[in-house]
């Protein structure tokens, strides 16, 4: 699910997720390195797997859904009664400038992959941020 341009409580609830990041290091712009090291400490605090992509083209190509150039993130779980084994999470660079950003929008893909049913209501949020707590004792 996206949540660029989504409710103005979703925003909100999505911009108060605390990364555990240093601030210093939560400033650092990402590469994709970095991104799929941090990708690999998310599927072991969600205890989800994820293929993770930048390519929003293929991703659109593959999944049948559109991408529109505003989209941050979204993970695709296959369709009901045909899920994925290993759903796929697109990641949009041009949107994640900093790893407090990346760190954010992992958290909250991964928080539909656990917790789907809760769309984006307040619990889903709650789950996201012990993701991110999970993962900044993981990264300690
Ligand atoms: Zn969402």
């Amino acid at each position: 699910m996206t949540y660029h341009r989504g409710h103005p409580l979703t925003v909100a609830r999505h911009e108060a997720l605390l990364s555990r990041l240093p601030p210093s290091e939560a400033q650092l712009p990402v590469d994709t390195r970095w991104l799929r090291g941090r990708a690999e400490l998310f599927r072991q605090a969600a205890e989800r797997p994820f293929a993770l992509t930048f390519d929003t083209a293929w991703y659109a190509e593959v999944t049948g859904l559109a991408f529109h150039p505003h989209y941050v993130a979204q993970v695709y779980r296959g369709e009901p009664g045909a899920r994925l084994e290993t759903p796929l999470m697109v990641m949009n660079l041009s949107m994640v400038p900093t790893r407090g950003d990346a760190d954010r929008a992992l958290a909250h893909e991964c928080m539909h992959l656990r917790v789907p049913s809760y769309g984006h209501k307040r619990e889903a949020f709650a789950c996201a941020q012990e993701i991110l707590d999970r993962v900044g004792s993981l990264a300690a």
